[in-house]
């Protein structure tokens, strides 16, 4: 699908989710239920490594608009397709026979009944102002949207810490997504003005206030637009290689490397590209920490050379950006950026510079100016900041 909205997607979210359903339906849905897309700020490829990550949650929603249906059947419908998607206890029984968009659904639907509930049968519309495919967590926003709808609708008992866990199922084994615990926690934790730290070995996290207006500052995410080139297996290989990192080095995870043990752990490596991406990992948890230093000092105008230093490290080292993402954070850089990185999970997707708030617009066009130069098409500004 095409990462840009919809044509029909003007006016708010939430009445083109109740209108959706109205049109679906014939009828007024009983509720609305919504999450956000999400940035992370810093902590890439650490999630699955129990590393830490910091994401934010952005003002852009995807909105599940719902009611319950008698016997155990789904039906959706998405305001990006014709077609709504009907499956009952049997099909979802088994992970792979609800495939395409609606896997997303079916997979909650799946996961939660895997965990013991009682899944209400129902009727859902879905309306989203997330991006698909751009690395803004469009799928987690989705999971966990209709997650929220299910459980208010069943009466369910599962407290917001043990969703985003139900939801990566969701991903990672109905819809075979290997997706690491950052997504679904950011979609479903983050709170506005707060980045959510967050360890992904324990699922403790931390609301850090994240004040951009107070300090002055904004945070541009910008759409690379990049097609996503082999991202399905790339990201399998680096998980792979980290894995296989950690159990030469003798380690549960590479989060358990500190990084002044690094030069050690890469005296035991004598594989170069292992080498690299251990490197990436370890440095990029140790980044994750010193930005919540920051922060919690309250110097975010500090972060910024953290978030370029964690964009060199993807580059060169974990080796998972690609020719557009890197003109957008060096043309953001020239152009006065305190910082810039990829953010997500590589091979395309979006970047985030951290900017003085006057000077948005210009990185913005200095940005798309370095995309006309190479001949890219235009890149896209998602939003202004968190
Ligand atoms: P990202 O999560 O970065 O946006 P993914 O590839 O993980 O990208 O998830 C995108 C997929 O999620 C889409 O291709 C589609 O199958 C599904 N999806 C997300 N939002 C919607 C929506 N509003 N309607 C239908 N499907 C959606
Ligand atoms: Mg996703």
């Amino acid at each position: 699908m095409s990462t840009a909205p919809p044509a029909a997607a003007s006016g708010d979210v939430a009445d083109r989710a109740a209108a959706g359903f109205r049109a679906g339906y014939g009828e007024a849905p009983a509720g609305r239920w919504a999450a956000p897309g999400r940035a992370n700020l810093i902590g890439e490829h650490t999630d699955y490594n129990d590393g830490f990550v910091l994401p934010f949650a952005l003002t852009l929603r995807t909105v599940v608009a719902a009611a319950p249906q008698p016997g155990e059947r789904w039906t959706v419908r998405s305001e990006l397709s014709d077609t709504p998607v009907e499956f009952g206890a049997a099909e979802v029984g088994e992970p792979g026979r609800v495939t395409g968009w609606g896997a997303y659904v079916a997979g909650v639907v799946w996961a939660l009944r895997e965990a013991g509930h009682r899944v209400p049968g129902a009727r859902i519309a879905i309306a989203s102002d997330v991006p698909l495919g751009s690395g803004l967590s469009s799928s987690a926003a989705l999971e966990a949207a209709v997650l929220a709808a299910l459980v208010d609708l069943g009466g369910l008992d599962l407290p917001a810490e043990k969703r985003p866990r139900l939801a990566q199922r969701a991903e990672n084994a109905y819809v075979g997504a290997p997706t690491g615990i950052m997504d679904q926690s950011a979609v479903i934790r983050c709170r506005p003005g707060h980045v959510l730290f967050l360890d992904c070995r324990t699922e403790a996290v931390e609301h850090i206030p994240f004040d951009l207006d107070a300090a002055g500052l904004a945070v541009l995410v910008v759409d690379s637009r990049a097609p996503h080139r082999h991202v399905d297996g790339e990201y399998a290989a680096r998980r792979a290689a980290c894995e296989r990192a950690a159990s030469l080095l003798g380690v549960p995870a590479l989060r358990d490397v500190a990084v002044a043990d690094l030069d050690g752990a890469l005296a035991r490596l004598d594989d170069e590209e292992i080498r690299r991406r251990v490197r990436h990992v370890v440095t990029e948890d140790q980044r994750v920490l010193d930005t919540v230093g920051l922060l919690r000092a309250g110097r975010i105008r500090e972060i910024g050379p953290l978030l370029t230093a964690s964009h060199v490290s993807m580059r060169d080292d974990f080796e998972i950006t690609v020719p557009e993402i890197d003109t957008a954070v060096e043309a953001a850089l020239a152009a006065g950026a305190l910082g810039a990185r990829m953010t997500g999970g590589g091979f395309g997707g979006c970047v985030l510079a951290l900017v003085e708030a006057d000077q948005a617009d210009p990185v913005a066009r200095a940005v798309a100016q370095a995309y006309a130069d190479r001949g890219f098409p235009a890149p896209r500004t998602v939003l202004p900041a968190p």
